[in-house]
């Protein structure tokens, strides 16, 4: 490990295909910050040991990715509000004195909806569809904007009803289902929190839920189309975007709290995806 540069990187298995390297590095130059950002691919046996032995090291900070969120919240000796209630840590904060948790995918998302985008999400009808661990991950900063209704739909219905009891208002306004029984008109927001962009396919989101004015969200990202964005451009849909805004601002969050300035995600979203990775239909 370089004694000069303070040490950050992602953590995962696989990690070669990461962009965090390259948007840290661009997030580095342009706040004059020096550090050093490395790939780190371990195998689920190996990662508490290898978490452990980097920060004894004087290793800074660690992005958590694919498989390691659920065991990086397990060993964290603390964590934020945010990251126990997603049940799960995408950033490690590492000192002396303890391993800090957090969890900035939700904020990442929000923060592309309502910045980059310019949505309101105040009084709107919201459908997610899956009910992983980025489904999970983003409920509290959405309730937290006053959503009309957060409508939870998976293939296992049961998985989605878990999920929306534990993010359950006094009001009902969260309610989790199979995807045939999501209906009831349109929603203003569908986002696609399943893994099904990755393997080429799209989830069984009803027909009905989306209009011309709905925004469809692919959290999964691409250099082309995904293949829910395509779906959503082929019913009409005129505003279908991609994940990467939400992969740059949850790189800039885990920035700000490793190094206390938060940088400017517009030239790394523009060089990532070529200005806001938005598909509208023509
Ligand atoms: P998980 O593996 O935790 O969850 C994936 C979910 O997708 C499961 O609920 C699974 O359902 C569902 N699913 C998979 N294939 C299909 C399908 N064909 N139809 C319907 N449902 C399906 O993954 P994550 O929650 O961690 O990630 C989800 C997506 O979000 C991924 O594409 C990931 O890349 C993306 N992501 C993007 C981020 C960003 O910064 N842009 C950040 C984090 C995640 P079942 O339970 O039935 O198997």
């Amino acid at each position: 490990m370089s004694e000069t540069l303070d040490q950050y990187g992602v953590i995962g298995h696989p990690v070669a295909h990461s962009w965090s390297p390259l948007i840290h590095g661009m997030f580095a130059r342009q706040t004059g910050q020096a550090l050093d950002y490395r790939l780190h691919d371990v195998p689920p046996e190996r990662f508490r040991e290898y978490v452990l032995d980097f920060a004894a090291r004087g290793g800074r900070g660690l992005n958590v990715t694919v498989p390691h969120k659920v065991a990086a919240a397990e060993l964290a000796s603390e964590l934020t509000g945010r990251a126990r209630r997603a049940g799960a840590v995408n950033t490690l904060m590492l000192d002396a004195e303890r391993i800090l948790g957090d969890n900035t995918d939700g904020a990442g998302l929000v923060r592309d909806l309502c910045s980059n985008l310019g949505l309101t999400i105040a009084q709107r009808r919201i459908l997610i569809a899956g009910a992983g661990g980025a489904a999970r991950g983003v409920m509290a900063p959405l309730l937290a904007l006053n959503p009309l209704e957060i409508v939870i739909a998976a293939r296992v219905a049961e998985r989605a009803r878990a999920l929306a009891a534990d993010f359950s208002e006094p009001d009902g306004a969260v309610r989790g289902c199979a995807f045939e029984e999501s209906g009831g008109g349109r929603f203003d927001l569908v986002i696609n929190a399943t893994s099904a962009s990755l393997h080429g396919e799209v989830p069984p989101v009803a027909e009905s839920a989306v209009d011309a004015a709905t925004l469809c969200y692919d959290m999964a990202y691409s250099r082309t189309d995904t293949p829910f964005v395509r779906w959503a451009l082929a019913r009409g849909c005129q505003r279908a975007v991609q994940g990467w805004g939400m992969l740059v601002e949850q790189a800039a969050e885990s920035f700000h709290i490793w190094r206390g300035v938060r940088p400017d995600t517009g030239p790394v979203l523009a060089l990532l995806a070529g200005g806001h990775p938005a598909s509208t239909a023509s």
